[in-house]
């Protein structure tokens, strides 16, 4: 999978690939990140990118030029499946979406800032509009990461262990059971029995039961879904 990241500040977006299984994915060629400072494409040599909104108000809105110069440029290089702008009032992230996005090849990620972009540039380009909650960030490089993240661990053959993804919360609507780790006693308490009995139904049974109770304790609405 080949992502393509569209910004003015590359600089937030250096670490979050550069380590553990994202950096492997990298390293198994299943994942290639390029990001690109928007600013290659400013409407002048100050680098300009946005400006001020039509109507007045505070806040500037980033420009129609630079980003479908952007655009164009980029999609010569491949198509893209998805254009995708990060913004808080596009559709709410979650696994069932990054599972789907795990299965394409090329995309491409807009992050927004200050009163986000030009809405023109949202109807005519962007395929997707997504939101990693229901609050306000500075800037869509952070939710950019979040979503390569949870896409990027999930492409085949990204995890070592094939199955572990399965069991990760979400996965099925459920959430993920209780994990333990040495010593089997901590200060007297104890990790549960059936994780000491060798019988790997009986861990499976417990798991099972385990993720329903916590599920509907803790989340009930993913039960409903
Ligand atoms: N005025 C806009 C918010 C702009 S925040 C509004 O009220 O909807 C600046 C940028 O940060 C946005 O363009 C977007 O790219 C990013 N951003 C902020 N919060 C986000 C969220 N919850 N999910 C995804 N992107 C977000």
């Amino acid at each position: 999978m080949k992502i393509d990241i569209l910004t003015v500040l590359p600089e937030l977006l250096e670490s979050p690939f550069a380590h553990s299984i994202l950096k492997r994915a990298k390293e198994k060629k299943l994942l290639e990140v390029n990001v690109h400072n928007l600013r290659q494409w400013a409407v002048n040599e100050h680098g300009q990118i946005d400006d001020y909104q039509y109507g007045g108000g505070a806040g500037m809105v980033m420009m129609c030029e630079p980003l479908a110069k952007a655009i164009e440029v980029l999609s010569k290089e491949k198509k893209f499946d998805e254009i995708i702008y990060m913004t808080p009032d596009g559709e709410l992230f979650n696994q069932k979406m990054a599972n789907q996005l795990s299965l394409k090849e090329n995309m491409l990620i807009i992050c927004g800032h200050y009163k986000g972009i030009d809405e023109r540039i949202r109807q005519q380009f962007v395929t997707k509009e997504i939101s990693i909650g229901d609050y306000v960030l500075s800037g869509g490089e952070l939710p950019a990461a979040i979503l390569v993240d949870a896409i990027g661990r999930i492409i085949p053959g990204v995890l070592n262990d094939e199955t572990s993804a399965l069991f990760d919360s979400f996965q099925d609507n459920l959430l993920a059971p209780p994990v333990y780790t040495r010593p089997a006693d901590f200060r007297e308490m104890k990790v549960p029995d059936v994780l000491l009995s060798g019988d790997p139904k009986k861990v499976d049974e417990w798991r099972n039961e385990q993720s329903l109770q916590r599920t509907k304790e803790r989340r009930p609405d993913l039960l409903n879904d």
